[in-house]
């Protein structure tokens, strides 16, 4: 692998940088898998996955001894688990140290999308907590909406906002994580191609717009609070420089983190001394280049008035249609863009807030639309906490269950009417059983186009 001379040149001399191992391990064509388990869903113990071992610096982490075809797993797409690259895991350190979980805290997750740092402080966080995980570009929020959904949690916010419109929410969050669009050279391992669009100038780039987007949300951070930067690019004017930065110039105060010897994390210092970091190098632990370094915000937390935007109210009638449905204990219902949603009661003055800052692309649980008396229910409410455990499910078989994921018929012994259907006891989605025929309700933006299925799976 032909590894840009200048990144090479630009990295002796930083902590940890050992250019013949770097070099080795670019080479030598190892790919490593991991997985992240939704706990409140899935337990690794009931899994058919092939594990080498767990990772160390999660408790929801796990390497894989090969790829699978994860297409074709149907409790994948019941939000059982998350392939996410390891070094990635290392969030879980960065805020199970630096803040106290068991709070109700709120929490912006800035550059959110496709959604695996999201999904992954969503189990680490309290269910009184609020996460808004937040993308910029429109299509890309999309998926992360649907990354969401598939989790299925119901005190997380999607917003898709420009960094400079949290603005708005002076001193709002506990916690900002800002996982920074970068280089990318980290990933240079798993993508090859990405080498051809790395220069110095776009490393020059990236480090400015990292400083734009960082001064950009740091006014919506509540004193006191918690920054957690981090970036998969092995530059330092993209990682300790910024941490400099930030102390140098934002009033941030650099928080250091408590390592294991064995977990083969380097701790780094920035040019001037001013902030520690965490570099993870694939030559020197089972994960693909990252950075992270976490900062508290200085000053006395301030009382701050926000202006807030009432939710449309559910009426009597329609909150009486939802209860064979939704397991109410300690939600409330909202209107929102004309869908019915499910968010637990104490975030509903949050949510007001935030609809008057920010534009919402999805807000606690879907759980459908009302016509003529009778829900349409959303693929989201499937997938959630929140199904009421007396509804219909049906149990279907590997070869039904990958079928109603590609959306094509199928004819299971099923009841009249709506239901679940399940594999392994896992929701995948709605059908509504006619009588003569039945209708496959999986979302199709969703639907598994691949054909061929060598997966092994369900075997
Ligand atoms: N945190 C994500 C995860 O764990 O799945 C990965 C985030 S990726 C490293 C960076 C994200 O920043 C991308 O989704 C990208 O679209 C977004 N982004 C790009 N330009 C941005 C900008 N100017 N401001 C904020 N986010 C931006």
């Amino acid at each position: 692998m032909l590894l840009p001379e200048p990144l090479l040149r630009s990295l002796e001399g930083v902590e940890g940088f050992d250019r013949e191992a770097f070099q080795q391990v670019h080479d030598s064509g190892e790919q490593v898998t991991s997985i992240r388990v939704n706990s409140a869903k899935f337990s690794i113990l009931n899994s058919q996955f092939s594990i080498s071992n767990s990772i160390p610096w999660t408790q929801f982490g796990y390497y894989l001894e090969k790829r699978p075809s994860f297409t074709f797993d149907p409790i994948f797409h019941a939000g059982c688990y998350y392939v996410q690259e390891a070094s990635s895991m290392f969030l879980e350190q960065a805020i199970s140290q630096t803040t106290d979980l068991s709070q109700p805290l709120k929490l912006l997750d800035l550059c959110a999308a496709p959604g695996g740092k999201s999904t992954h402080l969503q189990s680490l966080i309290s269910p009184e907590s609020l996460l808004v995980s937040n993308e910029v570009i429109k299509a890309r929020a999309g998926i992360l909406k649907q990354n969401i959904i598939k989790w299925g949690s119901s005190n997380v916010i999607v917003t898709n906002n420009d960094p400079r419109h949290f603005a708005r929410l002076e001193s709002f969050f506990d916690v900002i994580l800002v996982d920074a669009p970068c280089s990318g050279s980290g990933l240079f391992r798993r993508d090859e191609a990405a080498i051809n669009e790395w220069s110095v100038d776009a490393v020059q780039l990236c480090a400015s717009r990292q400083q734009r987007i960082l001064a950009d949300v740091l006014p919506a951070l509540k004193e006191g609070g918690t920054l957690i930067y981090s970036t998969c690019s092995y530059s330092s004017e993209e990682d300790e420089v910024i941490g400099d930065w930030l102390v140098e110039n934002m009033g941030m105060e650099n928080v250091a983190l408590k390592l294991e010897e064995d977990w083969g994390v380097v701790e780094t210092h920035s040019p001037n001394h001013q902030a520690a970091g965490y570099r993870f190098y694939p030559d020197k632990l089972k994960g693909e280049g990252f950075f992270l370094a976490c900062f508290r915000k200085g000053g006395e937390p301030e009382k701050v008035k926000y202006s807030s935007s009432k939710p449309e109210r559910v009426s009597a009638p329609e909150q009486q249609v939802l209860q064979r449905w939704v397991k109410t204990g300690g939600i409330q219902f909202a209107k929102h863009n004309d869908r019915l949603l499910a968010l637990p009661q104490n975030l509903m003055e949050s949510f007001s807030i935030l609809q008057s800052a920010l534009y919402i692309q999805y807000a606690g649980t879907d759980i459908g639309e009302i016509i003529r008396d009778k829900l349409i229910p959303d693929h989201a409410l499937a997938l959630s906490p929140l199904l009421s455990s007396e509804l219909t499910r049906t149990e279907l078989d590997y070869e039904d269950a990958v079928r109603f994921l590609q959306r094509q018929d199928i004819q299971p012994n099923a009841p009249k009417g709506w239901q679940v259907v399940t594999y392994n006891g896992y929701p995948l989605g709605w059908i509504n059983a006619l009588g003569n025929r039945v209708n496959n309700y999986y979302p199709k933006e969703l639907r598994i186009l691949k054909q061929q299925n060598d997966s092994g799976f369900g075997k």
